[in-house]
Protein backbone atom coordinates (compact mmCIF):
# COMPACT_ATOMS: atom_id res chain seq x y z
CA UNK A 1 0.00 0.00 0.00
CA UNK A 2 0.95 3.23 -1.22
CA UNK A 3 0.82 6.90 0.36
CA UNK A 4 -1.17 9.18 -1.61
CA UNK A 5 -2.62 12.83 -0.93
CA UNK A 6 -1.19 13.92 2.55
CA UNK A 7 -4.93 14.91 4.04
CA UNK A 8 -3.89 15.91 7.22
CA UNK A 9 -0.96 16.95 9.21
CA UNK A 10 -0.79 17.15 12.87
CA UNK A 11 1.54 18.23 15.89
CA UNK A 12 2.92 14.22 15.37
CA UNK A 13 1.63 12.52 12.12
CA UNK A 14 1.05 13.21 9.02
CA UNK A 15 -2.74 11.46 7.77
CA UNK A 16 -2.13 10.12 3.88
CA UNK A 17 -4.94 9.03 1.79
CA UNK A 18 -4.39 5.49 0.40
CA UNK A 19 -5.76 3.97 -3.24
CA UNK A 20 -8.25 2.27 -0.53
CA UNK A 21 -10.72 4.66 0.10
CA UNK A 22 -11.10 2.74 3.49
CA UNK A 23 -7.89 2.99 4.71
CA UNK A 24 -5.20 5.66 5.73
CA UNK A 25 -1.32 5.94 5.98
CA UNK A 26 -0.04 7.33 9.37
CA UNK A 27 3.69 9.02 9.20
CA UNK A 28 5.33 9.26 12.69
CA UNK A 29 6.58 13.06 12.44
CA UNK A 30 10.07 13.92 14.85
CA UNK A 31 8.77 17.21 16.15
CA UNK A 32 7.55 17.70 19.40
CA UNK A 33 5.43 19.97 21.13
CA UNK A 34 3.98 20.89 24.30
CA UNK A 35 1.60 23.18 26.26
CA UNK A 36 -0.90 23.75 23.57
CA UNK A 37 2.02 24.21 20.45
CA UNK A 38 3.97 26.82 22.82
CA UNK A 39 6.82 25.05 23.62
CA UNK A 40 8.87 23.36 19.93
CA UNK A 41 10.90 20.85 19.14
CA UNK A 42 12.25 17.63 17.94
CA UNK A 43 13.83 14.58 17.96
CA UNK A 44 15.04 12.81 15.08
CA UNK A 45 14.69 9.17 15.50
CA UNK A 46 11.16 9.86 18.07
CA UNK A 47 8.91 9.49 15.23
CA UNK A 48 10.12 5.41 14.50
CA UNK A 49 10.17 5.19 18.56
CA UNK A 50 6.74 6.28 18.48
CA UNK A 51 5.80 3.99 15.39
CA UNK A 52 6.73 0.79 16.88
CA UNK A 53 5.29 1.42 20.38
CA UNK A 54 1.82 2.29 19.11
CA UNK A 55 1.57 -0.67 17.02
CA UNK A 56 2.89 -2.86 19.83
CA UNK A 57 0.44 -1.13 21.54
CA UNK A 58 -2.20 -1.41 19.03
CA UNK A 59 -1.78 -5.06 18.65
CA UNK A 60 -2.07 -5.93 22.69
CA UNK A 61 -4.98 -4.00 22.62
CA UNK A 62 -6.56 -6.20 19.75
CA UNK A 63 -5.58 -9.40 21.39
CA UNK A 64 -7.48 -7.94 24.48
CA UNK A 65 -11.06 -7.57 21.99
CA UNK A 66 -10.33 -3.57 22.05
CA UNK A 67 -11.83 -2.58 18.13
CA UNK A 68 -9.04 -0.14 16.59
CA UNK A 69 -8.28 1.95 13.42
CA UNK A 70 -4.76 0.15 13.54
CA UNK A 71 -4.02 -2.45 10.54
CA UNK A 72 -0.74 -3.17 10.17
CA UNK A 73 2.60 -1.30 10.22
CA UNK A 74 4.73 -0.56 6.99
CA UNK A 75 8.16 0.35 7.78
CA UNK A 76 9.81 2.47 10.55
CA UNK A 77 7.50 4.82 10.74
CA UNK A 78 4.21 4.60 9.34
CA UNK A 79 1.24 2.42 9.84
CA UNK A 80 -1.50 1.40 7.50
CA UNK A 81 -4.72 2.20 9.33
CA UNK A 82 -8.81 2.15 9.13
CA UNK A 83 -10.11 5.54 8.30
CA UNK A 84 -12.33 6.89 10.54
CA UNK A 85 -13.60 10.20 11.28
CA UNK A 86 -12.03 11.60 14.71
CA UNK A 87 -14.33 12.29 17.80
CA UNK A 88 -12.89 15.73 19.04
CA UNK A 89 -12.73 14.16 22.60
CA UNK A 90 -9.68 13.66 24.22
CA UNK A 91 -10.34 11.07 26.61
CA UNK A 92 -7.70 11.00 29.74
CA UNK A 93 -7.08 7.79 32.32
CA UNK A 94 -5.24 8.95 35.31
CA UNK A 95 -4.23 6.30 37.70
CA UNK A 96 -1.59 9.25 40.25
CA UNK A 97 -1.77 12.80 40.12
CA UNK A 98 0.28 15.02 37.77
CA UNK A 99 0.56 17.45 34.99
CA UNK A 100 -2.73 19.47 35.03
CA UNK A 101 -4.87 17.72 37.16
CA UNK A 102 -2.34 19.01 39.90
CA UNK A 103 -2.34 22.15 39.15
CA UNK A 104 -5.69 22.75 38.41
CA UNK A 105 -6.82 20.72 41.61
CA UNK A 106 -3.43 20.66 43.64
CA UNK A 107 -3.66 16.91 44.31
CA UNK A 108 0.41 16.84 45.02
CA UNK A 109 2.20 15.27 42.31
CA UNK A 110 2.80 11.36 42.59
CA UNK A 111 -0.76 11.04 44.47
CA UNK A 112 -2.39 7.56 43.96
CA UNK A 113 -5.98 8.05 42.63
CA UNK A 114 -8.30 6.42 44.86
CA UNK A 115 -9.83 4.85 41.55
CA UNK A 116 -8.80 6.11 37.71
CA UNK A 117 -10.39 9.16 36.71
CA UNK A 118 -11.94 9.61 33.17
CA UNK A 119 -11.62 12.64 31.83
CA UNK A 120 -13.13 14.52 28.44
CA UNK A 121 -11.36 17.67 27.14
CA UNK A 122 -12.33 19.32 23.74
CA UNK A 123 -10.19 18.63 20.81
CA UNK A 124 -9.77 22.35 19.96
CA UNK A 125 -6.44 23.83 19.91
CA UNK A 126 -8.01 27.04 19.63
CA UNK A 127 -9.69 27.27 23.19
CA UNK A 128 -6.69 25.13 24.44
CA UNK A 129 -8.17 22.29 25.18
CA UNK A 130 -10.46 22.68 27.31
CA UNK A 131 -11.97 20.37 29.98
CA UNK A 132 -15.59 19.36 29.28
CA UNK A 133 -18.28 17.01 30.64
CA UNK A 134 -21.19 14.85 29.17
CA UNK A 135 -23.34 17.77 28.83
CA UNK A 136 -21.35 20.23 27.18
CA UNK A 137 -20.53 17.28 24.35
CA UNK A 138 -24.49 17.69 23.97
CA UNK A 139 -24.25 21.45 24.25
CA UNK A 140 -21.48 21.21 21.35
CA UNK A 141 -23.55 18.38 19.52
CA UNK A 142 -20.31 16.33 19.54
CA UNK A 143 -22.96 13.76 20.01
CA UNK A 144 -26.48 13.46 21.44
CA UNK A 145 -26.42 9.69 22.63
CA UNK A 146 -25.23 9.46 26.06
CA UNK A 147 -24.59 5.43 25.28
CA UNK A 148 -21.65 6.75 23.31
CA UNK A 149 -19.87 8.86 25.88
CA UNK A 150 -20.66 5.53 28.41
CA UNK A 151 -19.03 3.68 25.56
CA UNK A 152 -16.31 5.72 25.43
CA UNK A 153 -14.96 5.75 29.42
CA UNK A 154 -15.77 2.04 29.32
CA UNK A 155 -13.39 1.36 26.80
CA UNK A 156 -11.04 3.71 28.54
CA UNK A 157 -11.41 1.78 31.43
CA UNK A 158 -10.45 -1.80 30.04
CA UNK A 159 -7.50 0.17 28.02
CA UNK A 160 -6.20 1.36 31.22
CA UNK A 161 -6.48 -2.01 32.80
CA UNK A 162 -5.00 -3.94 30.19
CA UNK A 163 -1.97 -1.14 29.79
CA UNK A 164 -1.37 -1.12 33.37
CA UNK A 165 -0.71 -4.36 34.17
CA UNK A 166 1.12 -4.58 31.00
CA UNK A 167 3.68 -1.98 31.75
CA UNK A 168 4.06 -2.73 35.65
CA UNK A 169 5.35 -6.19 33.98
CA UNK A 170 8.09 -3.79 32.26
CA UNK A 171 8.99 -2.09 35.38
CA UNK A 172 7.01 0.82 33.97
CA UNK A 173 4.43 2.42 36.08
CA UNK A 174 1.07 3.69 33.74
CA UNK A 175 0.85 7.25 35.36
CA UNK A 176 -1.80 8.72 33.30
CA UNK A 177 -2.37 8.71 28.79
CA UNK A 178 -4.80 10.53 26.37
CA UNK A 179 -6.97 8.52 24.03
CA UNK A 180 -9.12 9.71 20.85
CA UNK A 181 -11.73 7.45 19.50
CA UNK A 182 -12.94 7.85 15.95
CA UNK A 183 -15.80 6.67 13.90
CA UNK A 184 -16.08 4.31 10.62
CA UNK A 185 -17.87 4.31 7.79
CA UNK A 186 -20.03 1.77 9.37
CA UNK A 187 -20.34 3.89 12.34
CA UNK A 188 -18.14 1.95 15.06
CA UNK A 189 -16.29 3.72 17.14
CA UNK A 190 -12.50 2.56 17.24
CA UNK A 191 -9.42 3.60 19.11
CA UNK A 192 -7.86 5.79 17.00
CA UNK A 193 -4.63 7.97 16.71
CA UNK A 194 -1.51 6.58 18.89
CA UNK A 195 -0.73 5.57 22.28
CA UNK A 196 3.17 6.65 22.75
CA UNK A 197 5.33 8.65 24.99
CA UNK A 198 4.05 11.42 24.00
CA UNK A 199 0.78 10.92 24.49
CA UNK A 200 1.34 8.59 28.09
CA UNK A 201 2.91 9.27 31.06
CA UNK A 202 5.32 6.74 32.46
CA UNK A 203 7.24 6.52 35.37
CA UNK A 204 10.15 3.79 36.51
CA UNK A 205 8.57 1.69 39.12
CA UNK A 206 11.42 2.04 41.30
CA UNK A 207 12.44 5.32 40.93
CA UNK A 208 9.56 7.16 39.79
CA UNK A 209 12.01 8.29 36.94
CA UNK A 210 10.10 9.81 34.24
CA UNK A 211 10.39 8.37 30.79
CA UNK A 212 7.72 10.03 28.56
CA UNK A 213 7.17 13.75 26.95
CA UNK A 214 7.78 15.59 30.43
CA UNK A 215 11.44 15.18 29.53
CA UNK A 216 11.01 17.39 26.86
CA UNK A 217 8.15 19.70 28.51
CA UNK A 218 10.40 20.27 31.81
CA UNK A 219 13.69 19.67 30.14
CA UNK A 220 14.80 16.73 31.98
CA UNK A 221 17.46 15.36 29.72
CA UNK A 222 17.60 13.27 26.36
CA UNK A 223 13.79 12.70 25.04
CA UNK A 224 15.46 9.62 22.68
CA UNK A 225 17.37 8.25 25.63
CA UNK A 226 14.03 7.55 27.62
CA UNK A 227 11.81 6.59 24.65
CA UNK A 228 14.38 3.75 23.93
CA UNK A 229 13.98 2.72 27.22
CA UNK A 230 10.64 2.67 27.26
CA UNK A 231 10.98 0.58 23.48
CA UNK A 232 13.75 -1.71 24.79
CA UNK A 233 11.47 -2.80 28.22
CA UNK A 234 8.67 -3.21 25.88
CA UNK A 235 10.56 -5.26 23.34
CA UNK A 236 12.34 -7.31 25.91
CA UNK A 237 11.50 -10.82 25.75
CA UNK A 238 8.89 -10.48 23.00
N1 LIG B 1 -2.07 14.56 26.73
C1 LIG B 1 -1.87 14.42 25.37
N2 LIG B 1 -2.21 15.46 24.54
C2 LIG B 1 -2.75 16.61 25.00
C3 LIG B 1 -2.94 16.76 26.39
C4 LIG B 1 -2.60 15.71 27.23
O1 LIG B 1 -1.41 13.38 24.90
O2 LIG B 1 -3.05 17.51 24.20
C5 LIG B 1 -1.70 13.45 27.64
C6 LIG B 1 -0.47 13.74 28.45
O3 LIG B 1 0.69 13.24 27.82
C7 LIG B 1 -0.74 12.99 29.72
C8 LIG B 1 -2.27 13.03 29.88
O4 LIG B 1 -2.76 13.28 28.56
O5 LIG B 1 -0.33 11.65 29.62
C9 LIG B 1 -2.77 14.08 30.83
O6 LIG B 1 -2.20 15.32 30.50
P1 LIG B 1 -2.47 16.63 31.37
O7 LIG B 1 -3.93 16.96 31.31
O8 LIG B 1 -1.87 16.45 32.72
O9 LIG B 1 -1.80 17.76 30.54
P2 LIG B 1 -0.42 18.55 30.57
O10 LIG B 1 0.20 18.40 31.92
O11 LIG B 1 0.33 17.88 29.47
O12 LIG B 1 -0.84 19.94 30.24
Amino acid sequence: MKKQEMIYEGKGKKIFSTENERLIIAEFKDDLTAFNAEKKGSQSGKGAINCQISSLIFKLLQSHGIPTHYEETLDATHILCQKVEIIPIEVVVRNVATGSLSKRLGIQEGTILPFSLVEFYYKDDSLGDPIINDEHCKILNITQKQEELEFLKSQARKVNEILKDFFIQKNLKLIDFKLEFGKTKDGNIVLADEISPDSCRFWDKDTNQKLDKDVFRQDLGDLKVAYEEVLNRLTKGL
